[in-house]
């Protein structure tokens, strides 16, 4: 049996399936393709999304979420133009709660994302990551570096999860001719990350908002560089629809490098709080430097980053503050155990309309 995804779709829009879609970046390119007149299928197991991400579209008549977990087959019966493959979890703390779910996440999920894209005729853009290089040795990271992955670490279930990945869109490429686009993203922040997501922006605003000590991993000094959420979707849009050549894999990210301590710093400037800083230990293969060579996107889409890090940082403070100061329960993902041998004949398809 197929999902029925009854979506209004407007016969001269593309339609586009999001897996991923009610997650952080996910639910931002869902508002963005919308407003572009696009027909936009959100599939999400809620997993660390929420539907509360995409609350404001469930009656906009070209949308619609269909509660779905990508390890499962997916069948569609709209036509599809274009998949955004972004279903998995992204935060160290949320993949390595269930690792094999992860790598499997990142496997069959990608598997029946593709097997999806090759039924419509549909073009596939995945959310790869620069995780592909690991604890990189070669600094600032281009594409053309393979990595530095420690295979049997606690990060590996979604470093090698992601990179095999990279090689099914590759290999359907090839076997299959799919049209495919692969995004490598770095470090990418903003409205919508979930207050326990664990990642270290939403956690600095969070805790210093709250009052409480600034948990720094390490000494600090190892480096990050911060996309505003913005200028990454505005790059996934310009890579999807960019000539078929282009498969990528192509990086995605601020150039910007700053020191984990520096962005504690600056979020303590921004909410003006007296919270203190409190070092802990460094997880076990936290990469210590990160920055991406663009060069790639900037030949290829004219995309470069637009949103400075002391401007996107005024904005996700704004959205938390607002989040704490009213008094509203946090966002959590809905942690459901997977139920084993679910079909896609007995998944149930939420009616966001109730
Ligand atoms: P997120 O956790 O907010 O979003 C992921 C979404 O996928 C969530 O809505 C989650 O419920 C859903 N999901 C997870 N497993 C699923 C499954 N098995 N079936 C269906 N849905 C599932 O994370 P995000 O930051 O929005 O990341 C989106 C994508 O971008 C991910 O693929 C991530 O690996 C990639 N990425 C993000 C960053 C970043 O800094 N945000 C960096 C590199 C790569
Ligand atoms: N980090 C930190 N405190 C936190 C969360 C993260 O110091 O509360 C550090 C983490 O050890 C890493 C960096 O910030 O060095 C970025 O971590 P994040 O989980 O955001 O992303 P990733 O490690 O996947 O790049």
């Amino acid at each position: 049996m197929t999902l029925q995804t009854r979506i209004h779709a407007s016969r001269h829009s593309p339609t586009v399936l999001i897996a991923g879609g009610a997650g952080f970046i996910g639910s931002h390119l869902c508002d963005a393709l919308l407003q572009r007149g696009n027909n936009v299928i959100c599939l999400d197991n809620l997993f660390t999304g929420t539907i509360d991400n995409v609350r404001p579209l469930l009656n906009h008549p070209n949308f619609r979420f269909v509660e779905h977990d990508v390890r499962d087959t997916i069948k569609v019966d709209d036509n599809i133009d274009r998949i955004y493959s972004l279903a998995c979890p992204a935060s160290p703390r949320h993949y390595q709660r269930d690792p094999v779910g992860t790598m499997k996440t990142c496997v069959l999920g990608t598997i029946n994302i593709l097997e999806l894209a090759r039924q419509k005729g549909a073009r596939v853009l995945q959310a790869s990551t620069s995780e592909v290089y690991g604890d990189p040795e070669v600094h600032p990271q281009p594409e053309s570096y393979l990595g530095h992955v420690d295979p049997i670490g606690p990060r590996a279930c979604y470093d090698e999860g992601k990179r095999a990945a990279e090689t099914l869109m590759f290999d359907y490429h090839r076997m299959h001719q799919t049209e495919i686009k692969i995004a490598r993203i770095f470090n990418t922040y903003g409205p919508r990350m979930l207050e326990n997501d664990g990642r270290v922006v939403s956690n600095f605003i969070v805790q210093a908002l709250r009052g409480e000590p600034i948990t720094i991993y390490g000494a600090g000094t190892q480096t990050r560089s911060f996309c505003f959420v913005d200028d990454l979707v505005r790059g996934l849009q310009l890579l999807m629809e960019s000539p078929c050549s282009v498969t990528g894999p192509c990086n995605l990210g601020n150039p910007h490098e700053v020191t984990i301590e520096a962005i504690a710093r600056e979020v303590l400037r921004h909410t003006a709080s007296i919270s203190p800083l409190r070092f802990q230990a460094l997880p076990k293969d936290d990469p210590r430097r990160r920055k991406p060579v663009i060069d790639t996107a900037t030949k290829a889409l004219g995309w470069r980053p637009r949103v400075a890090l002391e401007d996107g940082l005024r904005a996700t403070v704004a959205y938390f503050a607002l989040r704490i100061a009213g008094d509203r329960p946090p966002l959590v993902p809905a942690i459901a155990p997977r139920r084993a041998g679910r079909r896609a004949s007995q998944l149930r398809i939420a009616d966001p309309r109730q």
